[in-house]
């Protein structure tokens, strides 16, 4: 379906696990799965790159509550969330199992080294091929492509944040060599032990932006669109049902 002229697919967790099984037996081409949440969504409506990128994925996953909520008003539900960070789990579960061979890009320097750790321990066998910090210059591009290449990854995590981590997948992907590349912000934070995941009840209760908010309140600035968000979700819907009206 379409949220404010953003595409998200309606897929369960499983159904996007398998999509991506799909994907990494698919050797033709690379192919690339989104993460979309509200911010996402407005960043889109405002950055024509962005939402080609978006568009153009091979999977778009609803990540946060926003686009189920907007899914759910627009009367076309998508179910229930995806997280980003969920789904990134249970592929590299997945991975340890079918010994697919993962790449971790993005985050401050060492963060990607300790979140490779703690995934190992967490999926014993997992194969992470390599690391590499986010704060790189273009000068530093053609060094890391090569990398990439030569890395027989099968999965590539980015972790640049949006939409960084998007444009850098859709401008390299065809020549990397990896079938997937997914985007999942700030999760090898998470997975390095420097940020938590909101506790499960304010997860439930679809309160997890909220948290994030809370613990990091610089993030209000990139918040601040959430209501402009909330306001055209509505005021599409009102203009929906006035067309509906007039037939
Ligand atoms: N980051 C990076 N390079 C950059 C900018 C950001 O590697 O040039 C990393 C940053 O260190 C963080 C992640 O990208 O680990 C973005 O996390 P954020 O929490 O903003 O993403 P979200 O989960 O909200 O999408």
């Amino acid at each position: 379906m379409q949220i404010l002229g953003v595409p998200v697919n309606r897929v369960t967790m499983d159904e996007a696990v398998n999509c991506v099984e799909a994907f990494i037996a698919d050797r033709r081409r690379p192919h690339l799965v989104v993460t979309a949440n509200s911010e996402m969504v407005m960043r889109a409506n405002e950055d024509p790159l962005l939402a080609h990128i978006m568009q153009r994925a091979d999977l778009v996953v609803p990540d946060g509550i926003g686009v189920v909520w907007a899914s759910r008003l627009l009367g076309e539900p998508l179910g229930s969330r995806v997280p980003g960070i969920e789904l990134m789990h249970n592929l590299l579960s997945r991975s340890a199992e079918r010994g697919w061979n993962v790449f971790l890009l993005g985050a401050e320097p060492g963060v990607a080294e300790r979140a490779a750790s703690n995934m190992q321990q967490a999926f014993p066998g997992l194969s992470i091929v390599g690391c590499r910090h986010g704060y790189f210059h273009r000068r530093d591009e053609e060094e890391i492509v090569a990398a990439l290449q030569a890395s027989s990854a099968d999965i590539l995590f980015l972790a640049l944040g949006v939409p960084r981590q998007e444009k850098w997948a859709a401008a390299h992907l065809g020549r990397l060599n990896i079938p997937l590349a997914m985007g999942v912000g700030g999760s090898f934070n998470v997975w390095a032990g420097l940020e938590r995941r909101a506790p499960q009840w304010m997860q439930k209760a679809g309160m997890e932006w909220l948290y994030r908010l809370l613990k990091q309140p610089a993030r209000w600035r990139r918040m601040a669109v959430l209501p402009q968000f909330v306001l055209l979700v509505l005021w599409t819907k009102l203009q929906s049902a006035v067309s509906r009206s007039g037939t």
